[in-house]
């Protein structure tokens, strides 16, 4: 892990740059692509409300939790004094803009059909 939490590398699907963040929830490595959106943080209602607007990003926050947030410089928010506790900067996960995806998908399908063989019943 770097000094800021992300790994860089670059993607084994289709050779774009990303970075990896660990997730809060269970510690799984996630490539996100490296651009960084930062904007007011929308709790799970506000987000809903905001569903198809180019404002709303979604993703990873340096500490691996999902966050959703309105970006700044959109919307008439740019001149708005926002305190910066409201704010966050987020990195969007690489599985949602990878050509590749839907190789990517075909293994998580796996993975998940795997550890579910494996999990008692
Ligand atoms: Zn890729």
């Amino acid at each position: 892990m770097s000094r800021d939490g992300h790994d860089s590398g670059k993607c084994r699907g289709c050779g774009a740059p990303i970075l990896w963040v660990r997730t809060a929830k269970d510690d799984r490595p996630v490539p996100l692509d490296p651009v960084a959106f930062r904007g007011v943080v929308l709790t799970r209602k506000e987000a809903s409300e905001l569903k198809g607007s180019p404002d709303l990003r979604r993703g990873y926050n340096r500490d691996g939790f999902v966050v959703a947030i309105r970006v700044i410089g959109q919307g008439g928010l740019f001149d708005a004094a926002i305190p910066d506790e409201d704010l966050e900067t987020v990195w969007e996960t690489h599985f949602a803009t990878c050509p590749r995806r839907k190789a990517f998908r075909r293994v998580q399908a796996r993975r998940r059909e795997l550890a579910a063989r494996r999990r008692p019943s």
